[in-house]
């Protein structure tokens, strides 16, 4: 039998973040995945439809110049090509992390982890037909699109967020179930691919765990560009006809459309036989304390297992984070290590324009700290934005009136998955709106929406009246 430090099930970010960064501090870790590396986010998520993202919205950037004359083209979308450069990013980055694997002689086990059981104070894995033995396990198998009661995948017509990255072509018509991120984020690439998008959502807003003034924001910008949106609207039943799909919403409407997304949420993935072992779950997801430890003794989780945050940017902070606890109870080291403020962790949404958040919403902050204050700026009055041609949203930032601490940042508008690490820097070095008169944002920049809406939280931005 082989024995291992410590033994990683699942290589998506939470895993193979684990299993290099035990290898930087010289613990002998194995990494099982039954897949290929980088898991959900590298293969079938964050990075592939980042690929389309960007196809699309240079489609709609220059189609909207030309609309204006400036360009003159005949401009089509080539949809074969753009799934060819699709793959070659996930390839590029997926053996790019193989490479770094093989350069730190890591081991990594291509097997699927079937079953644990304990050993006196070690822990026994079964892969294939072997047995693996370790002091500690860190379960990352991460989360699977969530399907529920008659709505089911197919694969061909009903289709998860999987499926519908490798579409050969362009549906004529897409009819999205849920529209929380990832329903938004399909919907805002097809639609800019010209596409017919339709978004059911059971709830008021879409990306409804956003601060309202976003989500509201959002459906009146995705309105504007003729997606129909159905709020407070459930389906109740998908008739399947040979070309078409016919969905019976709950206000006795009808819809048809070539194809559906079906994303109602992630469930999470946990396919293995703990012998003789009891791990403690909550609605599927494996419960953890602040240093991801499960009710079994040397036994971890994290990522989307764990329910908190389910972003490839979360996991892989765990990962370290579990990695710096093993690393100083081996080396016999007391505290010391680093704790997650899940409210501090930014959050992207990668619609058209784009969303960046990080702490509290408005609703969250009041409810909490009852005296706020709000500052905000819009993108119509940047320089850079009007240049660009995206003038669309605004920054919002949420402070706490008593400790003029800054709670939140929201923002919708042109590049604000990148801006929005401004507000978490802020955010997380615990910046108070008083002290920030020295900082200077350069002109023209995108991010002089940042800072006018810091310097709105005094009533002082300069190019708001
Ligand atoms: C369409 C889409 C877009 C997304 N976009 C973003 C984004 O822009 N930004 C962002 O931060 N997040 C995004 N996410 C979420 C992100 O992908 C996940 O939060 C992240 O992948 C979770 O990482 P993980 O390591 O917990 O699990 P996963 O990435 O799910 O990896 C788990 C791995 O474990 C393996 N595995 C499971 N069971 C076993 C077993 N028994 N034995 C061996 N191997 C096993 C699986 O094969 C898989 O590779 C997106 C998700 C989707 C679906």
């Amino acid at each position: 039998m082989i024995g291992f430090e410590v033994a990683i099930i699942g290589g998506g970010p939470g895993g193979y973040t684990a299993g290099i960064r035990l290898q930087q501090f010289g613990i002998k870790a194995v990494v099982f995945e039954k897949a290929r590396l980088g898991g959900v986010c590298l293969n079938w998520g964050c990075i592939p439809t980042k690929a389309l993202v960007k196809i699309a919205d240079l489609y709609q950037e220059v189609k909207e110049r030309e609309n204006s004359g400036i360009f003159q083209s005949d401009l089509k979308v080539n949809y074969a090509a753009a799934q060819r450069h699709k793959n070659e990013i996930v390839e590029k980055l997926v053996s790019g992390i193989e490479f770094l694997y093989k350069k730190r002689e890591i081991a990594l086990i291509n097997s699927e982890v079937r079953e644990i059981r304990r050993d006196g104070s070690a822990y026994i894995l079964k892969a294939g037909e072997d047995e693996y033995r370790c002091k500690y396990v860190i379960l990352a198998t991460g989360s699977k699109p969530k399907e529920t009661g008659n709505l089911k995948f197919d694969g061909k017509q009903i289709l998860s967020s999987r499926d519908i990255l490798s579409l050969p072509e362009l549906p004529e018509s897409l009819a999205v179930i849920g529209g929380g991120v990832i329903g938004c984020e399909f919907a805002s690439i097809f639609q800019q691919l010209g596409v017919k998008v339709n978004i059911i959502e059971f709830l008021p807003d879409l990306i409804s765990l956003e601060d309202k003034e976003i989500s509201k924001r959002l459906l009146a910008i995705m309105k504007k560009k003729k997606v129909k949106i159905y709020t407070k609207t459930g389906v109740t039943e998908i008739e399947k006809l040979k070309d078409k799909v016919i969905l019976h919403l709950s206000d006795k409407k009808q819809l048809e459309a070539e194809k559906v997304l079906l994303s109602i949420g992630r469930e999470p993935v946990c396919d293995i036989k703990f012998n003789g072992l009891d791990l403690e779950k909550e609605r599927g997801f494996v419960t953890c304390d602040a240093e991801l430890r499960t009710n079994n003794e040397n036994m971890f989780a994290i990522g989307d297992l764990t329910g908190k945050l389910m972003l490839a940017h979360s996991a892989s902070k765990q990962a370290m984070l579990v990695a710096d606890v093993i690393r100083r109870e081996l080396r016999g080291e007391g505290d010391g290590g680093f704790s997650i403020d899940y409210a501090n962790i930014p959050r992207c949404t990668f619609t058209n324009p784009g969303i960046g958040s990080v702490g509290l919403t408005e609703e969250q902050a009041r409810e909490r700290y009852g005296e706020i204050g709000t500052g905000k700026f819009m993108f119509s009055a940047n320089g850079k934005a009007l240049a660009s041609g995206t003038p669309e949203g605004f920054v919002k930032v949420i402070f706490e009136q008593e400790s003029g601490l800054i709670r939140g940042m929201h923002i919708i508008g042109p590049e604000a998955v990148e801006l929005i690490s401004e507000g978490s820097i802020l955010i997380n070095l615990k910046a108070d709106i008083n002290k920030l008169r020295n900082l200077v944002f350069a002109h023209p920049t995108l991010s002089e929406v940042v800072g006018e809406a810091l310097e709105d939280c005094e009533g002082l931005a300069i190019h708001k009246m």
